[in-house]
């Protein structure tokens, strides 16, 4: 087998072979800089393009320092919304997968009680929102001094305004003896200058390049009154046949009404906004990540970070109020080296944001033709096959990224939990008693109320199953179940 090429980092076994798992053999232009600073303990702040890993960037690194053994997190890393705090914890999971590290995400809007218990539970990286992070510090769930690496992700959000103090607050409450990490796709003045006052002699690292848009996306746009955007977008449907696409839109109700015609259209979609459920938003997102749905129509919320693989095409119904907002939307297309196609609507009064937005990218949006079907073409009534065949597809949901490691991994509940006293040490010991298995084949325990969730790793799951039919756990046999 080929030689995977992050094994330039002298990394640990466990760490490259997450790696080779996740099939990334070898480091993106972001990586090659970023993850030898780290290593080195070097503060610094990466400008890079969105989708050109950058959470692996940091990740890789901050796996490899962290220690197994500590029972304190010893990294804090900062995101502006919950979802990508659950997808960055996602990637740093599955980094460190096979070194057993514990990657809880933590945010607002959901019970603060079940977070501290698994924040508590030996955590080693955690991935959170500012203000709940914030939180967790103040009522010492979060013990911030084993703290040795901090990450602060989508930089130039976190030092806005309705960030700024809480990301303070967090910054003055770590140890002064620290890595300080910056990144984000846009990076300007004001964050370089507040940045200085929170790093030591930091690297700049700019992933230098003549646009701020992935070359492999297409930007083109279309001239529309208001009134013609919704037949204006069935036509560009009908017309790409996108396989997976974002609509962005301007407001949560231009959400929901999109979202209300393009279903009674009978295209298949799902939407996101800040208004959703908080539940339903990971849910949406899950389900989209997972091709159950082509098409998901957003606010701004969904613009920054998220990763959703194989998106060929990102479509801005409402033209974006920022230039940074169009460089963050269009960056949902084109990642890790694919390409794309960004489509927008451009009304009268965009033109001049348009032309900010030519100016601040390098990279110009070409004007073109709109879609013109009449009613009786019959390339339209072709083209309106192919599209409506595909809404009617049954859908093969694509496998997550976890899922290659979940083959030799079994997941064990055992009656009992804290209410009996039950600790995790207890279960590694009389696991540890069995022939054939060591502390090495047990990966994440998780202690709740009255059950407890182990995962067996390397295929033994069966082997210890069968087992602890027989033996005792602090002098009692347990109720234990396969999941
Ligand atoms: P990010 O910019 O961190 O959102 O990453 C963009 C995408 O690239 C994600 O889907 C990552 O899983 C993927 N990725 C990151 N690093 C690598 C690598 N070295 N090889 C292959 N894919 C990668």
């Amino acid at each position: 087998m080929e030689q995977n090429l992050f094994s330039r980092y002298g990394l640990s076994k466990e760490i490259l072979e997450a790696l080779t798992m996740l099939r990334y053999h070898a480091p993106t232009k972001v990586q090659e800089q970023v993850i030898p600073e780290v290593l080195d303990g070097n503060d610094i702040v990466v400008k890079s393009k969105t989708g050109s890993g950058k959470t692996a960037a940091f990740g890789v690194p901050l796996c490899e320092k962290v220690d197994w053994d500590e029972n304190h997190p010893q990294a804090i890393v900062l995101e502006p919304t919950r979802e990508l705090a659950v997808q960055v914890s996602n990637e740093l999971f599955h980094i460190g997968r096979r070194k057993r590290l514990k990657v809880p995400a933590v945010f607002g809007g959901f019970p603060i009680d079940k977070q501290i218990r698994t924040v508590k539970q030996k955590s080693h990286i955690v991935v959170g929102t500012p203000g709940r992070t914030l939180d967790l510090i103040g009522r010492e769930a979060l013990k911030s001094d084993k703290v040795k690496y901090v990450v602060i992700d989508e930089a130039d959000l976190m030092f806005d305004m309705g960030f700024l103090d809480d990301v303070k607050k967090v910054l003055s409450l770590l140890p002064e003896k620290r890595v300080t990490m910056l990144f984000s796709a846009t990076i300007d003045e004001n964050v370089e200058k507040l940045s200085q006052n929170y790093m030591k002699e930091a690297k700049d690292i700019y992933l230098e390049s003549k646009t701020l848009t992935v070359d492999q996306i297409e930007q083109i746009a279309y001239e529309v009154e208001n009134e013609e955007k919704f037949s204006c977008l069935m036509d560009v449907l009908v017309q790409e046949n996108p396989k997976s696409c974002m609509i962005f839109c301007a407001t949560r109700d231009m959400v929901n009404v999109l979202y209300r015609q393009l279903r009674k259209a009978k295209v298949r979609c799902c939407m996101l906004h800040g208004l959703v459920d908080q539940k339903e938003r990971l849910r949406v997102i899950e389900d989209f990540r997972e091709g159950r749905f082509y098409y998901l129509i957003a606010t701004e919320v969904a613009a920054r970070g998220i990763d959703f693989e194989e998106i060929s095409h990102v479509i801005n119904y409402d033209f974006p109020t920022s230039k940074e907002s169009y460089v963050h939307r269009i960056g949902r297309t084109g990642r890790n080296g694919k390409s794309g196609k960004a489509i927008s609507f451009v009304r009268q009064e965009d033109i001049k944001m348009k032309q900010s937005v030519e100016r601040y990218t390098n990279v110009p949006i070409q004007m073109a033709e709109k879609v013109r079907f009449s009613d009786n073409d019959s390339e339209r009534a072709e083209k309106e096959k192919e599209f409506r065949k595909r809404q009617q597809q049954k859908m093969q949901p694509k496998k997550s990224k976890g899922a290659v490691f979940q083959k030799d991994i079994t997941r064990l509940s055992i009656g009992g939990g804290r209410k009996s006293k039950l600790r995790a040490g207890d279960i590694v010991g009389t696991i540890c008693s069995m022939e054939g298995v060591t502390a090495e084949d047990i990966g994440i325990i998780d202690v709740r109320d009255s059950i407890t969730y182990v995962e067996i790793l390397n295929k033994k799951g069966k082997s210890v199953y069968e087992q602890l039919q027989e033996k005792t756990i602090k002098g009692k046999r347990r109720k234990v179940k396969m999941r």
